[in-house]
Parts: structure tokens; sequence; C-alpha cells
């Protein structure tokens, strides 16, 4: 437990000030969604966009600020866009609970050579955990790979990170300068992931600014090489770590993963809605564990209304990139560390993940002949 609370960093805000405005920050109403865990503390300034610059100084100085309370381990604040209240009007469902906010371009313009070699930088993100983002995330990895690609792989999911076993990949990254690590590979795919340096269940010590400082040593210290394009399987959720993620990293696009049941609980939607945010283009949503496939007769039950993924994509302006069934095999295929991809690769599942990564590359590469869809949601 730490032994401080949001009192004293809101008492340690009050100390900094908006020069421009003459007054301090919580006075101004301008601190929004402080977290913290563990010692680690995280904060939003919210302000408008063409401000952000001006504010970085006062950014810095919050953070000192907060720095100084005793008991706090490290600090981070976020300078966020604040909506200018005469935008169209927010939907009443929209209301945030996080208090987290919606990003300035100006933020979005800083990390871009995080990976230089890397032509596209994708991201796979769940509206919530246990929808398969992972499992996905490794097949449509070889599924690129084995259309003549390079892959790399990069487990963001710094709280559960499962890329090492469903990759197959074990044994620790090396380093021979000792600062920039190697990526561990198989399959075909370059990976690097929290997994590899420390035990899987250890892994949920990762919090808010640490698991920031994580990723980006991830993207920065890892000898990638040259890609054609990095799958970033993102921690489940649309909270402030994640939409701090999708901020942070120069995304090409996103790709959203959902079950029929969190597609009708509009769970898909808070992903839109945090890509949208960060202006960063939802290249569409795949339906997971759409249908179920009978082992023994192959019969097709439609245990979920299955289909909702297509019209919800439709009514959200997202392409509809495809379905993958519930299907023992894609179970235990990645729990044995061999991707079906890998395993079968002649399979009708295995043809879905092709398909779909076709689809997505084709989008990325700037080949596809239709226009990439507009998010016209907010
Ligand atoms: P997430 O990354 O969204 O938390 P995972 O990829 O870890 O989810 O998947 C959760 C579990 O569901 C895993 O055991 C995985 O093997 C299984 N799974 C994922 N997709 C399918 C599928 N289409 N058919 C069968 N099992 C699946």
């Amino acid at each position: 437990m730490a032994s401080f609370g949001e009192q004293q960093v809101l008492a340690a805000l009050k100390s900094v000030i908006d020069p421009e405005r003459g007054r301090d920050l919580v006075s101004l109403g301008m601190v929004s969604g402080i977290a913290i865990r563990d010692g680690n503390v995280m904060f939003s300034i919210e302000t408008e966009p063409s401000r952000a610059a001006a504010l970085e100084p006062v950014r810095k100085a919050a953070e000192k600020a907060v720095e100084a309370i005793p008991g706090v381990l490290s600090v981070t604040a976020l300078l966020t866009g604040a909506r200018a209240p005469a935008a169209p009007p927010a939907a009443p469902h929209n209301h945030d609970h996080h208090g987290h906010a919606h990003a300035a371009p100006a933020q979005r313009a800083a990390p871009k050579a995080l990976v230089p070699g890397a032509r596209a930088i994708v991201a796979v993100a769940s509206g919530k955990g246990g929808v398969g983002k992972s499992t996905t995330t490794t097949n449509l990895a070889v599924a690129l790979a084995q259309q003549g690609l390079k892959v790399g792989l990069l487990d963001a999911d710094v709280y559960g990170p499962s890329q090492p076993r469903m990759l197959g990949i074990t044994g620790r990254p090396r380093s021979p300068d000792g600062k920039i690590l190697e990526p561990m590979s198989n399959h075909g795919i370059l990976c690097m992931s929290i997994g590899f340096l420390v035990p899987e269940d250890t892994a949920t010590i990762w919090r808010g600014p640490m698991v920031m400082g994580a990723l980006q040593q991830m993207l920065r210290d890892v000898a990638w090489g040259e890609l054609d394009i990095l799958l970033v399987d993102m921690p489940p959720g649309t909270g402030d770590a994640q939409l701090t993620m999708a901020q942070q990293v120069p995304l090409a696009g996103a790709i959203i993963v959902s079950t029929p049941q969190d597609i009708a609980l509009l769970d898909a939607r808070k992903g839109l809605n945090m890509f949208a945010k960060v202006e960063v283009p939802v290249l569409g949503i795949i339906e997971n564990m759409s249908y179920f496939c009978c082992p023994n007769c192959g019969h097709r039950t439609e245990i979920f209304s299955h289909g909702g993924a297509r019209l919800e994509a439709e009514k959200l302006g997202a392409e509809f990139l495809g379905e993958i069934p519930l299907d023992i095999r894609i179970r235990e295929t990645s729990d044995a560390g061999t991707p079906i991809v890998i395993e079968d690769p002649g399979s009708p599942l295995s043809q879905v993940y092709m398909q779909i990564a076709a689809r997505v590359w084709e989008k990325i590469s700037g080949t596809t002949p239709r226009q990439a869809p507009r998010i016209t949601i907010d």
C-alpha cells in the first residue's frame, strides 16, 4: 500500500501554476485520472490541443511536485487534449469514468523513431481479456510471415505475457553489448516479451508508468532490424495504460479482436473509441470464437448470436476482417507453442487467418484498391 493518496497528489499539484492563466492546475480543473499503484503515480493534465507544446514545462513541474511526496516511486503526467465544449454533443453513454482524455496531435508526433526499421507497427487490441487477442495475434503474425513478410511481434501484454508460450520460445534474449537486446525467434517471427525477462506469474508487478517504460524499452532497445510489420499484442482493455500506449507508439493502424458477446456488450466499441481518440486508424474488427465447430462431426453451431460483429462493424464504419470459429485445435496448438497456421497450414482454420493477414497487409502496404474506412464515431 502506498503511504500517500490522491489528496496528497492534489495538494502537491496545487503548487503548480499554469503561467498563462495565473492559477494552479487543481483550481483550474486541469487534473484528472489520478491513478496510484504501489507508489507509482499517473495522471492527466487536460488542455486544449493547441496549448500542448506550451504546457510541456508545466507537465514537467507537475511531475517534480508529485515526485517530492514521500513514498512516491515514479510519476507520469500526461498532457491530454480536452474536448472543446462546443464540439458535437457527446453521447451520454460515452462518459469516461477513468477521466482520461483525448490526445493532442502534438503528442503523437514526438516518439516517431522508436522502431526505425519497421515499415508499419500495428496494434492488436481487445475491449477486455480472454477474447483470444493473443492467440489471434500469434496466428496472424505467422500468417503474415508465410506470405513472405518480415514480421516482428511485440508482446506488450505486460500483465499477462503469453507470446513466449504461444510461439514456443523459451530462454532469455541475448545482449552482446549489454545495452541492446536481440529479439527471440521461432516460426519465422521475431519476438520480444516481458515474459522472457521475468517469470510469467511475476509480470503482474508491472504497473502504470513501469509498463510504459518497459514497453518503450522493448521498442527502442531491441535489435528489431528491418521489419515489414511489427504486431503489438496490447494489454486487454481500454483503460489509461492502453490509451497511453496507443498514444506513445507510432501506430500505422489497429486491429480489434472481439467475441460475439463483447460485441453485444459494446466492449469492442470502446476499443474503436480509444484508437479514434489517438487518431490511429482501425484496420478492422475480427470476430473470434465466432461459432463452434464440433471436432467430431464438423457440425457448426452458432452458440452466440453470430454475425453481430459484421453488423456492428458496419455500423461503426470499421471493416469486418473475418470470423474465427471456437475450435479446440486453436487452443491446443497455441498451448503447445505451434500455432495452427504452422501445425496445419492447409486447414480451413489456417486459411481464415491467412485471408485476414492478406487483407491487413493489403491495407497497410497501401495496395488496397478501396479507400481506408473513415472512423466517424466519437
Ligand atoms: P486474450 O489474449 O484475449 O486474453 P488468449 O489469446 O490468451 O486471450 O485466449 C484465451 C484462451 O482462449 C486461450 O486458452 C486460447 O487458447 C483460447 N482461444 C482463443 N481463441 C480461440 C478459438 N478461436 N478457439 C478455441 N480456443 C481459443
